[in-house]
């Protein structure tokens, strides 16, 4: 008897671990073929307002993970089979050549993945094979939820309370190290492109946080946190810091790209608190994993909504498009110290804090008044830990056309710097010009009685102090 085969397309789940479409191939079929395909479409292309689709940072982190997962898979006897080109044209190539019965992948739910899934089911169903489907994104299964997609509360809060404390977490997939099979019969395994050959020039990172992809690097991180240097026990106390490795776990960058699974994640944090205690943080690195699923689901009921404008409220929130404006603020320009800084962070390394988020992304609606779409849009390009309903999900919520219960909720810039970086210490690491500045000076330095230029600043920084009424 011929041996069944299956190929297992690796899309955002980047990793061996608790991977549910390997858990379902392996005993669907004989022999696995693990393939991933860089599609030209994400990695060439640009948004709307015209920022590279997949930024730097991004495809660079994406090209480590594929090593690192090819090298994992060669650990185990096998290999990584790898395309260039649209994923349902070169998974049906590859489904004919080797007589490939299924294949089994993670189910996108956002409208650009769909489109590419549901393109490939056509063919599959066409040539009379299978498309099928597993989970893995979410803490959470649909299914296990004491609601239907479609009615998940739109509130964060009435959704962790029927959920918390009711529903359990499903342990982590075990996947035997056999259940990988030899290619040997595959000649052309595929080379693994360099970030140049999509259009990027490569890059190091001389200042902040430089994140390796892969699952390894994910693991890694995971002992780190938990074992090396048992952060968990005190997390809500510094999850709203800005410098450094330590103040929040860092799990999102691997998470986006399914390196790490966040049952997995879940797992850990147990076996932490019954190792060393629960308390409040280490609840609450639970309650921030929440709302992960929280947008997810909201990107499944709202659908393309969460993309629009108008958000899941269905409401004009206003918003101009002003290129200069908007380009002070992407550039770290706007004379805003705690502004610019957040943003030379995130344009240097493609990471920034949540609280640097959360007031870079208010002040460019609430203060400076642009549509929101193109700070999504920025953002979307430029953070290595994109997550589309994570994204478009904070940024409908900062907005107001989102799941915000407290309407028009504004955040006090100045105020924020002072509270979060009472030092100024984050805004002079990405602004060594501004250790000139007396440190009570440090986050508004146009507000000082003495000029600018008696610090000699204007060479290296301030030089567009953006004009609002309300940032102060
Ligand atoms: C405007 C805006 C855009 C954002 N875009 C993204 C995005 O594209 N991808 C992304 O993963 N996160 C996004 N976030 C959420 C949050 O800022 C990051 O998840 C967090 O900063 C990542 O760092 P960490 O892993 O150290 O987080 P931690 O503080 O350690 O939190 C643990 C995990 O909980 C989840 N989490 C925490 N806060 C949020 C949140 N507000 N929304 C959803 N999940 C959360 C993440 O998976 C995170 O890894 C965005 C927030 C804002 C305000």
């Amino acid at each position: 008897m011929n041996p069944k085969v299956s190929i297992v397309w690796f899309r955002n789940d980047l990793r061996l671990h608790d991977n549910e479409a390997i858990y379902e191939a392996s005993i669907a079929s004989d022999v696995i073929i693990p393939v991933y395909v860089f599609d030209p479409r994400v990695f060439m292309s640009f948004t709307k307002f015209g920022f590279p689709k997949t930024g730097k940072y991004r495809a660079q982190f994406i090209i480590e993970s594929i090593i690192d997962l090819k090298t994992s898979l060669q650990s185990k006897g096998s290999d990584l089979i790898v395309r260039i080109g649209n994923p349902e044209d070169e998974l049906m190539n590859l489904v004919k050549d080797h007589k490939a019965s299924w294949i089994f992948c993670n189910r996108e739910r956002t409208q650009e993945e769909v489109d590419v899934q549901d393109a490939l089911e056509k063919s599959m169903w066409s040539f009379g094979r299978e498309l099928r489907y597993s989970r893995g994104k979410m803490l959470y299964y649909t299914a296990d939820l004491p609601f239907p997609v479609t009615h998940t509360p739109d509130t964060f809060t009435t959704f962790r309370k029927e959920v918390e404390k009711f529903i359990p977490i499903r342990k982590p997939f075990e996947i035997p190290d056999d259940t990988y099979s030899n290619l040997d019969f595959i000649e052309e395994k595929g080379e693994i492109p360099y970030l140049e050959d999509f259009g990027h020039e490569p890059f190091t990172i001389d200042k902040g946080i430089a994140f390796a992809g892969g699952e390894s690097e994910a693991l890694r991180q995971l002992d780190y946190y938990f074992d090396e240097k048992k952060l968990p026990s005190r997390y809500k106390k510094t999850r709203n810091q800005l410098l450094g490795r330590d103040y929040s776990t860092k799990f999102s960058v691997w998470l986006a790209q399914g390196c790490l699974s966040p049952k997995l994640i879940y797992d850990r944090l147990k076996k932490y608190e019954s190792q060393y205690g629960s308390n409040d943080s280490t609840y609450w690195i639970f309650f921030e994993l929440l709302w992960r699923d929280f947008f997810r689901l909201m990107g499944k009921k709202h659908l393309n909504q969460i993309f629009k404008k108008e958000g899941i409220l269905h409401e004009d929130p206003g918003g101009k498009e002003d290129q200069d404006l908007f380009n002070l603020w992407a550039t770290g320009k706007t004379g805003i110290p705690f502004i610019d800084a957040n943003m030379i962070e995130l344009n240097e390394t493609g990471f920034m804090s949540n609280r640097g988020r959360q007031n870079v992304a208010s002040f460019l609606v609430k203060d400076l008044g642009i549509n929101w779409l193109m700070g999504a849009e920025y953002f979307e390009s430029l953070l290595i830990d994109y997550d589309p309903c994570s994204n478009y999900g904070n940024w409908n919520y900062i907005s107001g056309v989102g799941n915000d219960p407290r309407d028009s909720r504004y955040f006090n810039i100045l105020s924020q710097a002072r509270r979060y970086d009472p030092k100024g210490a984050f805004i002079k690491y990405w602004i060594p010009a501004l250790d000139r500045l007396p440190d009570n000076h440090v986050h508004a330095p146009d507000l000082m009685d003495a000029t600018i230029s008696d610090f000699n600043l204007e060479k290296d920084y301030v030089s567009n102090v953006v004009s609002s009424d309300r940032w102060l």
